[in-house]
């Protein structure tokens, strides 16, 4: 998706702003000789941000303006080392709440709703934006922040709460709780709005019966204002997201050139508007795709597909990108097939190409030789390409207590 006339002129306006500060960016793009943006062109050759950029500039040195006109901060620990802080101005954290509020609208929640607010409140942006966008919408804020599950219950049986928002396995715990003790007549939920990172159908589905509620899942991250940036609608079809404070653009986390919409790869976000901290082409490390065309809801904001992974999670192999996550997606539409795969890609230097063996395990009921047929045909109209497929028995691929490592790369070895 290109830049429109008027995003164009909002990217030019954020690099002089820029270029007049002080800041971190300010001072590479001067380095950089950038002027200013006038074209599609113009912009693509923008160097990317990444979250090092903003370690590098620790504390505040990612400020775009005045210090007096800053009236917040928030935090991202991030796994290791320096955490990042990100400032933001009055106009920003109004921004923020109107793009959160959005959601909730999207999401078919009303200033009639009692939005019972479960992640955590502090220097990440979790609670607070969720708290900022019931507020701005009218709907009445229960303000619980996490765990105190005696005290979630009480609330949401005695204020009859029809929105819970929380984390995915917060709200797999809430369903747990709500079914074991027999509550599910005594609480009011029809919504749930919750995290967006990629989660089970099996947890989505608990959690959907447990609680009896519609879910819908938001997305955001703390250096792009925070969660309340895309949610999905009622017709599940991705998640909306709010092009008049951001462009996004999908990218080959490889070559990082700009993919056709439709095409999965990395979310990279250029903010618009903000103005305590702009970020331009801000490399996200998730997995998506931008869905084209209108949705049936028939709201024009364009739409993101759920997140499948993290880019550094995916592989090429003949030129064709792939993530893990899609492996899965295939194989749950296989009778017998276990949910344990791994991959092996290695280089075959007589026939000067790249070879892919995915294995898979099969329950014993079935025929392997059927199955293996299956999954290539699979593999073909999914994802594009033909791998090597062998189907062993259950219990032959070894488990582990971490994360599985599912793709073995042994070329350039
Ligand atoms: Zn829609």
């Amino acid at each position: 998706m290109k830049l429109t006339e008027q995003q164009l002129k909002q990217v030019d306006r954020q690099v002089k702003r820029l270029l007049a500060s002080d800041s971190y960016y300010g001072k590479k793009y001067r380095e950089l000789g950038i002027t200013g943006v006038t074209s599609q062109e113009d912009f693509e050759k923008l160097p990317f941000s990444e979250k090092n950029d903003l370690r590098n500039a620790y504390p505040l040195g990612i400020m775009a303006c005045d210090e007096k006109d800053i009236v917040r901060i928030h935090s991202s620990s991030g796994t290791t080392g320096t955490p990042v802080i990100i400032p933001y101005t009055a106009k920003d954290v109004d921004d923020w709440a109107i793009m959160f509020a959005r959601c909730y609208e999207t999401a078919g929640i009303t200033n009639e709703d009692r939005i019972q607010i479960t992640p955590g409140y502090g220097l990440w942006t979790a609670g607070i934006g969720f708290q900022a966008g019931c507020e701005k919408l009218g709907a009445m804020a229960i303000p619980m922040g996490p765990g105190n599950t005696e005290k979630q219950l009480r609330m949401m049986i005695d204020l009859q709460s029809t929105v819970i928002t929380a984390t995915s396995s917060y709200a797999l715990l809430l369903a747990e709780e709500v079914e074991k003790r027999g509550l599910k007549d005594k609480i009011a939920l029809k919504k749930g709005v919750i995290g967006s990172e990629r989660w089970s159908d099996a947890m989505r589905r608990r959690i959907r019966e447990g609680l009896g509620i519609e879910l819908y899942d938001i997305y955001g991250l703390t250096e792009i204002y925070g969660p309340g940036i895309a949610v999905n609608c009622s017709c599940n079809s991705g998640m909306h997201y709010w092009d008049d404070y951001l462009y996004i653009e999908i990218i080959d986390p490889i070559t990082g050139k700009p993919v056709p919409d439709g095409e999965p790869g990395e979310i990279v976000i250029t903010t618009l508007v903000k103005e305590g901290a702009p970020l331009l082409r801000f490399r996200t490390h998730d997995l998506s795709r931008i869905i084209p065309g209108k949705c049936a809801c028939g709201r024009s904001y364009p739409r993101l597909d759920m997140i499948q992974g993290r880019s550094d999670d995916m592989f090429k192999v003949r030129g064709v990108n792939m993530f893990p996550s899609q492996v899965e997606d295939l194989l749950k539409l296989v009778d017998g097939a276990s949910s344990e795969y791994t991959i092996t890609i290695a280089r075959d230097e007589d026939h000067n190409k790249d070879v892919m063996l995915l294995t898979v395990e099969g329950e014993g009921r079935v025929d392997f030789n059927e199955m293996s047929k299956q999954i290539l045909d699979l593999f073909k109209s999914m994802i594009g390409m033909t791998p090597k497929v062998i189907v062993v028995p259950i219990g032959t691929l070894p488990r582990s207590e971490k994360k599985t490592k599912r793709v073995v790369d042994y070329r350039g070895v």
